[in-house]
C-alpha cells in the first residue's frame, strides 16, 4: 500500500527535492497535500505534476488557518515539513495531532518548542525523523550502532563563504556574497544562517532535543567539503561517520523510507534504496577538518548558552536571529550586527518555561520586537 504524504513548503529547495524523491518512488508514495507560502506559480506547477492533490497557499489572508485545517484533514501517514523559519512550528504540531509521522526539515520546530513537540509526539505515537543532513547522519548512525555507548556527537559545518575572512572583512560583506554558499544550494534564510554560523547554533539546539545529550557533548568542527555529514564518537573512542555528496535528496529519501528496525524488510529493503543521486568519487578527494572560531562567529556559542539556560531562550535566539537576518537582507544592518542583535536580545529574561505553543508563539513575537528595537 502506498504511504500518503503531505509536503509542506513544496516550492522551496527542500520541497522540490522531496518531489524528486517521491517521483522516483511513485509505487511507495501518494501525495495528499502540498503547501507553499507565497509562490503561487510554483504551487500550481506541483499541482500540474500531481493532479488532484490538495494545495494551500499559506501566505494569503486566512491562509495559515486554511493550512492547519488542510493538515488536520489530509490523512497523511507522513508529513515532510520543509517550511522555512518559525512559521513551521504550528504546522508540525497540527500534523502531530493527526498522528502523522514527521520528516522534519524545519529545525525551528525543535529549537522553539522542542520539549512540547517531543512530548506531544510521544503521546500520539508519532516518530520525528530529522531531514537536516547532519541530524539525518547522526540519526542513522545511532540506529545502526545504538545509543547506549554513545560518548559525543561531532557536528560538521562547512564554515560558509566567510570561513577565511577576518571579523573586520566581514563587516562590509553584501547579501549577495553571503548567499553564495560554497557547497550547498539552499534557500535564502538558511544560506545567510550558514554564513553567520547561526545555522550551526540552531543545529546544536536541534541535536540536544533529538538525541538527548547536553550541549557539552555536541562538538562542532569545520569541514569545508561537506562530504562527512556528521559523526558519532562512542565510549571506546571509535568514531563512525556518514559520507555522501552534498545533495539533500539523500537525507530526504532516508527520512521518507525510514522504518522502525523491527519492520525492516517489510517494504523490500527500501532503507538503503538505490537511487540516481550520484556516487561519491574518492579520486582526488581530500577531506579537511578545522577548529571553528567562535569569537569571529559568536552565534553558535550563543545558541549553546541559550539551550543551557532553557525556558524560552532558544526561542528568543531563533526569533532575534530571524529578525536580524531579514534586516540584513533589506540592507538595514551590517553582517556582523546579526550576532550583536541576537546577543542583546538574549540579555533579556527568557527563563519562563512555556506551557503551550501559544506562549512559544508569543515569546517569538516579543523577541522579534525586541530585536527590531536593536535594529
Ligand atoms: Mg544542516
Amino acid at each position: 500500500m502506498k504511504r500518503k504524504i503531505a509536503v509542506l513548503g513544496v516550492t522551496g529547495s527542500i520541497g522540490r527535492s522531496t518531489l524528486d524523491v517521491i517521483t522516483h518512488g511513485k509505487e511507495y508514495f501518494e501525495p495528499v497535500l502540498f503547501s507553499a507560502h507565497t509562490n503561487r506559480s510554483g504551487l500550481e506547477e506541483a499541482s500540474r505534476l500531481w493532479p488532484g492533490v490538495a494545495a494551500v497557499l499559506s501566505g494569503e489572508p486566512g491562509g495559515k488557518e486554511k493550512l492547519l485545517d488542510a493538515i488536520a484533514r489530509s490523512g497523511a501517514g507522513i508529513t515532510l515539513n520543509g517550511i522555512s523559519g518559525s512559521a513551521g512550528l504550528e504546522p508540525t504540531m497540527a500534523a502531530i495531532e493527526t498522528g502523522s509521522d514527521i520528516a522534519l526539515a524545519n529545525k525551528e520546530t525543535l529549537v522553539m518548542a522542542g520539549n512540547l513537540v517531543l512530548k506531544q509526539a510521544d503521546k500520539k505515537g508519532v516518530k520525528i525523523i530529522p531531514v537536516d543532513s547532519e541530524h539525518s547522519a547522526i540519526f542513522n548512525l545511532l540506529e545502526a550502532h545504538g545509543y547506549d555507548d554513545l560518548d559525543e556527537i561531532i557536528l560538521t559545518a562547512s564554515g560558509g563563504p566567510f570561513r577565511n575572512y577576518t571579523a573586520e572583512e566581514m563587516k562590509n560583506v553584501t547579501v549577495k556574497e553571503a548567499l553564495a554558499h560554497p557547497t550547498w544550494n539552499m534557500g535564502t534564510k538558511i544560506s545567510i544562517d550558514s554564513a553567520t554560523m547561526a545555522n550551526k547554533g540552531l543545529e546544536i539546539i536541534e541535536a540536544v532535543r533529538l538525541f538527548g545529550l547536553p550541549p557539552e557533548k555536541i562538538k562542532v568542527i569545520i569541514h569545508p567539503q561537506s562530504i562527512v555529514h556528521s559523526m558519532i564518537r562512542m565510549k571506546d573512542g571509535s568514531i563512525y561517520a556518514q559520507l555522501s555528496r552534498p545533495d539533500m535528496r539523500l537525507p530526504i529519501q532516508k527520512a521518507l523510507y525510514w522504518q522502525p528496525k523491527n519492520a525492516w524488510g517489510k517494504i523490500n529493503n527500501t532503507v538503503f534504496m538505490a537511487n540516481g543521486f550520484g556516487r561519491l568519487d574518492f579520486d582526488n578527494l581530500s577531506l579537511e577538518f578545522y577548529k571553528p572560531d567562535f569569537e569571529k562567529f559568536p552565534l553558535p556559542a550563543l545558541a549553546c548558552e541559550a539551550v543551557k539556560k532553557g525556558g524560552l531562550y532558544p526561542c528568543a535566539y531563533n526569533a532575534a536571529n530571524e529578525a536580524a537576518v531579514t534586516a540584513f537582507i533589506c540592507g538595514k544592518i551590517g553582517f556582523n550586527d546579526i550576532g550583536r542583535i541576537t546577543h542583546n536580545v538574549l540579555d533579556c529574561d527568557w527563563s519562563e518555561e512555556p506551557s503551550d505553543i501559544a506562549s512559544v508563539m508569543e515569546a517569538d513575537r516579543k523577541a522579534g520586537i525586541t530585536a527590531e528595537k536593536e535594529i
